[in-house]
């Protein structure tokens, strides 16, 4: 079951070829968000059912979803999370784009490269 967000750009190749990167904004992108404390929902300190962390996770929003991303490549989506509860967490947006969801999980380290580890 795949349960990641559909990133924006499409599979159109020459679509992709084309784009220009800007800074995402509006209701379609996928934004993601780097979280290396500890994230407590309802009193509850989240944790990875896979390898049991308990913090350093990569939040991705699109639409209405956020999704909580782990450094062993798990990844579930999360309800207790609102889009405003995103909006709220984005202290330091580092403003960059990629142009899919996986080479940003692999850019940034959540394609389970670092499972187990904690590197913030
Ligand atoms: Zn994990």
């Amino acid at each position: 079951m795949d349960r990641r967000p559909n990133p924006a750009a499409g599979t159109d190749p020459l679509l992709q070829l084309t784009a220009v990167p800007s800074l995402p904004t509006g209701p379609g992108v996928t934004r993601h968000l780097s979280h290396p404390q500890e994230l407590t929902l309802r009193g509850i300190p989240v944790m990875c059912s896979v390898c049991r962390a308990r913090r350093d996770w990569l939040l991705i929003n699109h639409g209405r979803n956020v999704w909580v991303i782990c450094r062993c490549g798990n990844q579930w989506l999360e309800p207790e999370i609102t889009r405003a509860d995103f909006d709220a967490l984005i202290f330091f947006p580092d403003g960059t784009v990629y142009p899919s969801l996986d080479q940003a999980l692999a850019a940034l380290g959540f394609d389970g490269t670092f499972a187990g580890t904690y590197l913030n």
